[in-house]
């Protein structure tokens, strides 16, 4: 019987296995799917305070890790295949394990959506970017491509034009997902033109570990073309990981989880955070932030429900 176990390994929930190992519950951290989030997949994280130098995303993972195993947070690989919420003690399955808990903070994330080609997922954090807000600075003075049709794509896109020269929209349809005022923003930018209806067919170039261009496929023409732009942001959407809790807690109709007094869920003792019940701002602070919510939280509950 465990007092805390933390779903997802990410910096929501290392952070709240710091907060709860420090606080000595001896927290248990079920890794996931995404062992480290989605930190690991990028490079340098230049905007987490006390980094002035800026650091590696996959060394400050490392680094939360290592600091909530200093405290005592056990590690344990692997994915939740089913939880049962009904009742304390909560039941957490990963494969043939079942873990037992008092209190439970599901901190599973979310994850970008990719294109599914083998080339972005080689030239991430080399040029391919899923975050703009993350990644934008580095493209200073270049041209780059934003995928995708909704409100992300426009938002990320616009935001891009304060480093990029020239950022083109990539869109499957002539007909936009995005909101009418996103778009006329979008539209307005003199440094963004739209490229429609075209897929993205081939990120070049993985044998030099860099973006130089991309192979495109228009879907009117037929035609194939590379355009040559020095990064690509890939703003299809996000899938909160949350498809074992439906129906076992409450979540918007994009799936992801609603919070409420911070970190609780509709289920008392069950607590998030992170990417899974945020799509707004999706940041390692942020995550780091309600991640030591949901730890406190955790604490008060179990002071008041122990027996
Ligand atoms: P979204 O609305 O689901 O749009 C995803 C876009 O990516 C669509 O245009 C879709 O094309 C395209 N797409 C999906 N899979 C693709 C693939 N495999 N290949 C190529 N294109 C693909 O996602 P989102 O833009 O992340 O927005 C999610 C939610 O957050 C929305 O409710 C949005 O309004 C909201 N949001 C709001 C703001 C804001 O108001 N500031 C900012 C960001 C997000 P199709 O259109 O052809 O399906």
């Amino acid at each position: 019987m465990h007092r805390v176990i933390i779903i997802g390994s990410g910096c929501a929930g290392l952070t709240a296995a710091i907060y709860a190992a420090r606080a000595n519950l001896s927290p248990l951290v079920i890794d996931g799917h995404e062992p480290g989030g989605q930190l690991t997949l990028t490079t340098m994280v230049e905007n987490f305070p006390g980094f002035p130098e800026g650091i590696l995303g996959p060394e400050l993972i490392e680094n939360m890790r290592k600091q909530a195993q200093k405290f005592g947070a056990q590690f344990k690989g692997g994915a939740i295949t089913d939880v049962d919420l009904s009742k304390r003690p909560f039941k957490v399955v990963a494969g043939k394990e079942t873990f037992e808990c008092q209190s439970l903070i599901v901190a599973a994330g979310a994850s970008a959506r990719l294109l599914g080609l083998e080339a972005e997922r080689k030239l991430i954090g080399h040029g391919v970017s899923t975050c703009a807000t993350c990644d934008g600075f580095f493209f200073r003075g270049k041209e780059i491509a934003v995928v995708g049709g909704g409100d992300s794509a426009m938002e990320e896109g616009l935001f891009l034009t304060k480093f990029a020269s020239r950022v083109h929209i990539l869109h499957r349809r002539s007909e936009f997902r995005a909101s009418k005022i996103m778009l006329d923003r979008a539209r307005k930018n003199e440094k963004i033109r739209f490229v429609t209806p075209v897929v993205v067919e081939d990120v070049l170039d993985t044998a030099k570990n860099v973006v130089e261009g991309i192979k495109l496929r228009n879907l009117e023409t037929k035609e194939s073309s590379v355009l040559p732009v020095e990064g690509l942001f890939i703003a299809i959407g996000h899938e909160p990981n949350t498809q074992i809790f439906r129906g076992k807690l409450e979540m918007d109709s994009n799936g992801y989880l609603v919070t409420k007094e911070g970190p609780g869920t509709n289920v008392p003792g069950v607590f998030a955070a992170g990417d899974v019940q945020d799509h707004r701002y999706r940041q390692a602070v942020t995550a780091a932030g309600s991640g030591c919510m949901a730890a406190m939280e955790a604490e008060k509950f179990l002071e008041a429900n122990s027996h």
